[in-house]
């Protein structure tokens, strides 16, 4: 019996993920490529974007640099057309960009609703309604949504639990909408991965958060990216409509 476990198939593929100029998404972005994906580099940040993508440039893939808001629609429609002018096609995107801007319901502003809102759950909207209809014209492509323990509700976070707990429901509606029209859609919901989006989280608090993971350490954003190669290639070709807990073990922050 071969147990070797081949992801092949992701060789020559196009793979857009968002928000890829550092943390997780950079992280997927190099698992990809190294599995021989071609790879849109997308980042609200110019700069990160650009040198993520010559890093990656660098592992004999070929890339697409994307200076792109995913919250905005003509940013990402411009995106969207340099994908189709570059390849013609689009086989995988991961919705990763996310932001968080925290503080407590009682006292949480519109800005911070509305702000956390539109990038994490509208931006999934707009990149997943423009890959679609470019998939849907060959009937086959993949759809890869970053949710967050969050989801279950947190302390502190009602805008981003809410936008993460949307991402389930749009992931969910978009695996039963696009399964006839040979796209699959699927979330990650990961719980305290080391990035600088953690690292922002006082010193404390994220004790607090690390003594309660059973596995015992903080997961890295490589755990992310191993588990949405996974997803994207044909190995999981009869999943769709799943979200995959990657956080340790935890119940909770
Ligand atoms: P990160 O280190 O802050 O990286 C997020 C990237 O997205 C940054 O490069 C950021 O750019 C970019 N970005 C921000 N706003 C954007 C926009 N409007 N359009 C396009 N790109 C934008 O965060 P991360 O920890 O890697 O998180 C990646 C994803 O995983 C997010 O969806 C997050 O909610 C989710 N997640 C993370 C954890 C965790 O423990 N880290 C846990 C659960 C879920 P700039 O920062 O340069 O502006």
């Amino acid at each position: 019996m071969n147990t070797k476990v081949d992801f092949s198939d992701i060789k020559g593929q196009v793979a857009l993920v968002t928000g890829s100029g550092q943390g997780i998404g950079k992280a997927i972005a190099e698992k990809l490529a190294a599995h021989g994906a071609h790879i849109v580099i997308s980042d609200v940040n110019p700069e990160t974007a650009r040198k993520t993508a010559d890093e990656i440039a660098g592992m004999g893939v070929e890339t697409l640099s994307a200076a792109c808001d995913v919250s905005s629609k003509e940013q990402v429609d411009n995106m969207f057309q340099k994908i189709l002018e570059k390849w013609g096609k689009l086989d995988i995107l991961v919705n990763n960009a996310g932001i968080t801007m925290d503080g407590l319901f009682i006292r949480m502003k519109e800005e911070q609703w509305q702000k956390v809102l539109s990038v994490n759950l509208f931006g999934v909207f707009l990149c997943s309604q423009a890959a679609s209809n470019i998939m849907r014209k060959v009937r086959k492509g993949t759809i890869i949504s970053i949710s967050s323990i969050a989801a279950h509700g947190n302390p502190g976070q009602a805008n981003y639990s809410a936008s993460k707990a949307g991402v389930i429901g749009l992931s969910n509606t978009l695996a039963r909408e696009l399964a006839p029209l040979g796209i699959r859609s699927n979330a990650i919901a990961p719980g305290f991965i080391r990035t600088p989006m953690t690292d922002k989280i006082p010193e404390k608090h994220r004790e607090r958060i690390l003594a309660g993971i059973p596995l015992a350490r903080p997961g890295e954003p490589e755990d992310v990216a191993n588990a949405v190669l996974f997803l994207a290639s044909d190995l999981a070709s009869y999943i769709t409509g799943h979200v995959l807990d990657v956080n340790g073990g935890i119940t909770g922050l």
